[in-house]
C-alpha cells in the first residue's frame, strides 16, 4: 500500500469520528516560496569580520549587546518575506481549515506571516514563535503589538539602519527601544505572546498531527510530536524531504505516514484526499 492510500483510509475513519486536527509547520513549508530555512548556507550573518549563525543572532543576549545589528538582520529577513508569496503548501493548509472549520488548528514556527496571507485565520493559528511584521516594547510598558512602521522599506543584507529608521522603531508608548515580536533562542514560550499553552492543549486533544518542514530542533514542537506519538489511535504524518525526528516518530507509530518529499508537492494531494472522501 502506498503512503497516500494508507492515509486515505485513515482520513475516512477520522471523518466519521469528527476528529480534531493539528497542522504543525516549520521553515520548510516556506522554502518553496524562496524564504531560506535556518539550516541552509544563507543562514549566516556577518558582523564586522565575524560570521554568526541564526542561533546566535536570534537571542536576547545578542540584542542586549547590539540591538541595531539584530534589528538590521530582522529587517533584511522581513524584506525577503515581504517579497515572497504563499505557495501550494500554504494554500493547501488554508483549504484544510476551510474544510474542517473548528476541528482545525495550525501551530506554526514560522514568523513570515505567509499562512495568514494564504487564508488561515488568526483565531485558529498559533504563531508560537511570533511574527516579524510586528514589534513590541522591550520595557513592556504595554503588552501590545505594533506593526513595523510603514516608513521602513526594503533593507538589503548588512545594510545599516538610518537615524530615521531607528527613531521609527521606538516604542509608540514610552519612546524606549522596541524589539521584533519573535521568540528568541534564549527565551521561554508563554501564552500571552505565543499562545504556547493553547497550542499544547489543542494538540493533546487532537486525533491527527500533520508535521510539515520542521527540523525538530525546538522544544514545543518536539513536545507536541511526543504527546501524539504516545496516542495509539492518533494519526501521525510527517512531510519533509530530509530525515528528522518527526519522521522517526511517524515510522514507529502504527498510524504513522511518512512523505519524503516537498510540502508544495505533497500537501495539495493530501488535501485532495480530504475533498474526495467528503
Ligand atoms: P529549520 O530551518 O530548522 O528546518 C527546516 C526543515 O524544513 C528541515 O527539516 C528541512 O529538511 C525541511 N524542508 C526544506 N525544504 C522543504 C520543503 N520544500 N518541504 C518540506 N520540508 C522542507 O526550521 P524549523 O524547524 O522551522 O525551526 C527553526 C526556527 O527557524 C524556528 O524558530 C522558526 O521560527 C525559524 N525560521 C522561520 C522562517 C520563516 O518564518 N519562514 C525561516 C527560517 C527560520
Ligand atoms: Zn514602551
Amino acid at each position: 500500500m502506498t503512503e497516500l492510500s494508507k492515509l486515505e483510509s485513515l482520513i475516512r475513519s477520522l471523518k466519521e469520528s469528527q476528529g480534531k486536527v493539528t497542522v504543525l509547520t516549520g521553515a520548510g513549508i516556506s522554502a518553496e516560496s524562496g524564504i531560506p530555512t535556518f539550516r541552509g548556507p544563507e543562514g549566516y550573518w556577518s558582523v564586522g569580520s565575524k560570521e554568526y549563525r541564526p542561533e546566535q543572532m536570534a537571542t536576547r543576549a545578542m540584542f542586549s549587546l547590539d540591538p541595531w545589528e539584530v534589528w538590521s538582520w530582522y529587517l533584511y529577513r522581513r524584506t525577503v518575506c515581504r517579497k515572497a508569496s504563499p505557495n501550494g503548501g500554504h494554500f493547501a493548509v488554508a483549504r484544510l481549515e476551510e474544510i474542517l472549520g473548528d476541528r482545525f488548528r495550525l501551530i506554526t514556527q514560522n514568523v513570515d506571516g505567509l499562512h495568514l496571507l494564504a487564508g488561515n485565520t488568526e483565531k485558529r493559528t498559533f504563531q508560537i514563535h511570533g511574527n516579524l511584521h510586528f514589534m513590541r516594547c522591550t520595557a513592556a510598558c504595554t503588552d501590545g503589538l505594533f506593526p513595523i512602521p510603514a516608513s521602513i522599506g526594503v533593507k538589503g543584507r548588512n545594510q545599516p539602519l538610518t537615524q530615521g529608521e531607528k527613531d521609527a522603531l521606538r516604542c509608540p508608548g514610552c519612546r524606549g527601544l522596541s524589539r521584533p515580536h519573535v521568540l528568541w533562542f534564549d527565551e521561554f514560550y508563554d501564552e500571552h505572546f505565543y499562545r504556547a499553552s493553547s497550542a499544547i492543549q489543542w494538540a493533546t486533544q487532537s486525533d491527527l498531527l500533520l508535521v510539515v518542514g520542521t527540523a525538530g530542533a525546538t522544544t514545543l514542537p518536539m513536545q507536541i510530536g511526543e504527546i501524539l506519538s504516545r496516542k495509539p489511535d492518533a494519526v501521525l504524518i510527517d512531510v519533509n524531504p530530509n530525515p528528522n525526528p518527526f519522521q522517526e516518530l511517524a515510522r514507529a507509530h502504527p498510524k504513522g505516514v511518512v512523505f519524503e518529499a516537498k510540502s508544495g508537492e505533497v500537501l495539495p494531494k493530501v488535501v485532495a484526499l480530504w475533498e474526495k472522501s467528503r
